[in-house]
Order: structure tokens, then sequence, then C-alpha cells
């Protein structure tokens, strides 16, 4: 797929045209004299402006059509308005048989803000990923022809730099698929191993280091949450060492760390049949590191980067752990396992514990942690829970930027009790109330107190019940373009 930025028209398949409502009135977005009197001709006769469709040859049929599509302002945020624009587009293709498409924006006077760069690599972002369906398991999809060429129309900005924006965007959604394709991957297919086979390859290919520890060197560092979930499974646990570190760039590392539970029954402590097949994607918080360290490897992002992901999956069998069960993790804090099915903190603390070694500048770690982050803040939004007011203020902008949105929630001590055990030194489970802050609580024992570190809880956004604009049905492949834009502000 070839996406260009261009001030000179080109012939194509499908041509779209924006247009935008202003005070009750549609303002064409292309400069085209002969597109503008057929847009009056239809704004007079057709009811539906949005996807209204015309063949200049009038037969309707396989020659060059036009499609018109509204640009739908979001409030305040011009980059999100191209993004969903950019899925319009892939949405209103997704039907035809067509193998180059052009979007018309050559006339952008109307819009009450200067254009910029960002906005076409914002379009470019919102059709990759819009386009993206999961149909790995469905035959007859992958027959369908696929566009080839998309031209951007623009003679406001510079070529060279917008098409430079489009380049790292693209690469960045690309990652972001990634991602989704590791999240809607089923369990039966993804197994640890295999999750650490596709974050190899990945490495391989775009030139990142990765290291693959077993169950042996697992055991040998003691990690003592990751092996007790995996008691019950059949599947050997992995723990996956990313490095992301370009010549010339010094100074300590940023750690991301990633949840990747491949699947969750819960263990003994099962969850309801309802809805559990959508525990495949558990693995949300390893998908986005994962994706990540893809992104800024394509990107040759000169930062420090290390990416740590303990997967297993969690599962009931007659060596599972127990609820009752005290465990010792691998910084020696004791663990009264009160509820098998809160086991992401539990590989989590052994993740943040390794991470020490780094002496990172930074950690944060992403996971689909709790059902309560869900209940307080749904997926349009991840749970932010950090003591670093400088860090928190950087990701809610990263957040807004690229609309993959993070929301504080307070890690006050006074919340620390709940999770107090009567034989531990801590307990995995803290009652019904501030569910997600208490897992935060709980991981916060494992940091050094004065680390900066975050953990974002993306329990919500990570899966998603249905399409969402430019996400699909499923694995959203959240937190990618989130912590790629929070490491850029880390270049130096
Ligand atoms: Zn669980």
């Amino acid at each position: 797929m070839n996406i260009k930025f261009t001030s000179k028209h080109k012939p194509a398949d499908t041509h779209f045209i924006f247009f935008f409502k202003q005070k009750e009135e549609f303002q064409l977005l292309s400069s085209s004299p002969d597109l503008f009197s057929l847009f009056s001709h239809i704004n007079k006769t057709e009811d539906s402006l949005d996807g209204f469709r015309f063949y200049p040859d009038g037969k309707g049929k396989t020659a060059e059509r036009i499609i018109f599509l509204e640009l739908k302002p979001v409030k305040g945020n011009w980059n999100e308005t191209f993004r969903r624009a950019g899925n319009a587009l892939a949405k209103a293709g997704r039907s035809l048989s067509h193998l180059s498409a052009s979007a018309d924006f050559s006339n952008l006077t109307q819009l009450d803000a200067k254009p910029e760069a960002s906005w076409f690599a914002s379009f470019a972002e919102g059709f990759v990923l819009g386009s993206y369906q999961y149909t790995t398991y469905k035959k007859d999809e992958n027959k369908k022809k696929k566009l080839r060429e998309l031209i951007i129309l623009c003679n406001e900005l510079s070529g060279k730099t917008v098409n430079a924006a489009i380049e790292e965007s693209v690469a960045i959604s690309f990652s972001q698929i990634f991602a989704r394709e590791l999240v809607n991957a089923p369990g039966n297919e993804l197994t640890p191993a295999e999750l650490a086979s596709r974050a190899s390859k990945s490495a391989k290919e775009f030139e990142y280091k990765c290291t693959v520890l077993n169950k042996k060197q697992i055991k040998d560092l003691k990690m003592g949450g990751l092996l007790a979930v995996n008691k019950g499974s059949v599947n050997e646990p992995v723990f996956i060492i990313l490095e992301h570190k370009p010549k010339g760039v010094k100074g300590k590392p940023v750690v991301l760390v990633g949840k990747g539970i491949t699947f969750d029954t819960g263990g003994i402590s099962i969850k309801p049949s309802a809805g559990m097949g959508d525990m495949k994607g558990d693995m949300g918080g390893a998908a986005a590191v994962i994706g990540t360290m893809e992104a800024i490897a394509r990107i040759n992002l000169p930062v420090h980067v290390i990416g740590l992901v303990p997967s297993t999956d969690n599962m009931p069998s007659g060596s599972a752990q127990c609820p009752g069960d005290i465990i010792t993790s691998m910084a020696g804090i004791t663990i009264e396992v009160d509820n098998t099915d809160a086991e992401g903190r539990l590989i989590l603390c052994d993740a943040l514990e390794y991470a020490k070694r780094y002496k990172p500048e930074v950690i944060i770690d992403l996971a689909t942690l709790t059902g309560a982050c869900v209940v307080a803040l749904g997926d349009k939004a991840a749970g932010l829970m950090t003591t670093d007011d400088e860090l928190s203020q950087t990701l809610i902008l990263a957040g807004t930027k690229t609309y993959e949105r993070v929301w504080p929630l307070p890690l006050f001590d006074e919340y620390a009790p709940q999770i107090k055990s009567d034989v531990a030194d801590v307990k995995n489970v803290g009652g019904r109330y501030a569910g997600a802050i208490t897992a935060g609580k709980f991981l916060q024992k494992f940091v050094d107190a004065d680390q900066s570190w975050a953990h974002i809880d993306i329990a919500g956004p990570a899966f998603l019940d249905s399409q969402d604009q430019y996400l699909s049905k499923g694995g959203s492949g959240f937190g990618v373009r989130l912590l790629t834009d929070y490491l850029r502000t880390k270049v130096k």
C-alpha cells in the first residue's frame, strides 16, 4: 500500500471528495470548479450527500467514480477529525473493487485553522487502521482485491514534510495492526511460546533485540508469581525481553512492561462462561509493548527502550495454584493468593522487580488488569496510576493527541490497608471497592519509592465489544500510538 501526498491531480479508480457543514451550509473542500457545479447540483436533489456516488461516464460500473464524504469535526481536535475522515474513506472503499483512490483536500481555506502536516499523517493513520479486519480464519475475505495506491491531494503544505510524517504514521499504524493481530489470535493459536516467537520474528525483521527466557531460566530467577500462575497449565511460561538501542543513544532506558496472559480462565477461581472467550485478549498489555517496540524500531526513534513481557495462560487443573496459597515473588515479598483470577499482578510484580536491573529513567506498565477499571471508565479511556505528576501530564497529552486517552486514578496510601494480609506481606485482592486502585497499590509495592513509574490499566479500551470509528471489534492495539508518542518526548 502506497500513500502519497501531492499537489497534482492524478487519475484514480475512485475520487473521494470531502465536504463539511458550516452554519447549515455545505462547503466543498475541493478547489476543482467542475466539482463545484456538480456538488451544487446534487446538493439540491439528494437527501444525503455523505457517501453519494457519481459516475462521470454515466455507466456506473468500473470506470472512475466520485464519492462525496463529509468531514465531521471532532471539537478541538483536528488530528482526530482527519483520522476519522481517513476511516470514512476506508469504509466507503470497502465494498468497491478498486486499486487506486484519491482524497481531495485541495481547498482547506474554509476551515478555521491552518493546515498542518500532522493532519494528513492522522488521515493516513485513520485509513490504515480503519482498513484492518481480522480475517485470518475467514477464507473468502482474503481473496478480495486490495487498494494499492491512495493519493492525498492538497497544495497548502510541502509534500516532502507531509510525506515524511505520513510514512512514520503508516509505520506506527502497521505496528498497531500487528498488536491487534496478537490480541485477536485465539488462545489455542497464541500460546506463550507463540507470542515469544512472533515477537522474535518482528525483532529480526525490524532490527531490535529479543531474548526469550524459558521456564528453567524463570525458575533460576525465582519469579515466584509467574511460576505460580503457570502451575495449572500444560504450556510453559516465557519471559520476553526486548531492547531498542540505536547507535549513539546514551543514558538510562525507559522500561515498558506488558501483561501477557494468553488466556485467562480465572484459574481455580474460575470466571463465568459468558464472555470468557474475550479473555484471549488478556495479553493486550503485552501486545501494546511488543507493537510499540516494533513501531519505534521502524521509525528508528533515538531513545533507549526495554520491553518486558511475562507470559503464561491461567488455567484450572490438579496442579493449579489455589486460593489461600502463599507464594514468594522474585522480590522476596510474600503474597497471599486470595483469588486466582487476580493473576495479572502476580506476573507483573516479577517483571517490575526484573526491571530494576536496568536502573530505568521511567517504568510504564500496561495491563488488562481489572474489571473495576472498565466499570469506572468504560472503553473510552485507560486508567492511569502514577505518583509522578510530570509523567502523568505527558501521558495525558500523548493520549489526547493520539486519541488513546488515559485518565488519572489516585494512589492514595489510605487504600493500602485493603491489600493487607493476615498471613503474608501482601494479599492479591483488596475487596470490591476501588478494585483498579488496589491493584495499582499492589504493583506499587514492587517499585522503588523514588522510581518514576506509571501503571496503565487498559482493560476497557484494549478489547472492544463493537466497532468504534477506525477500531474494529475485538483487539484495538491500544497503547502502541500512545506509548510511541510518549517516547517521542524522550528524544534528546
Ligand atoms: Zn484474571
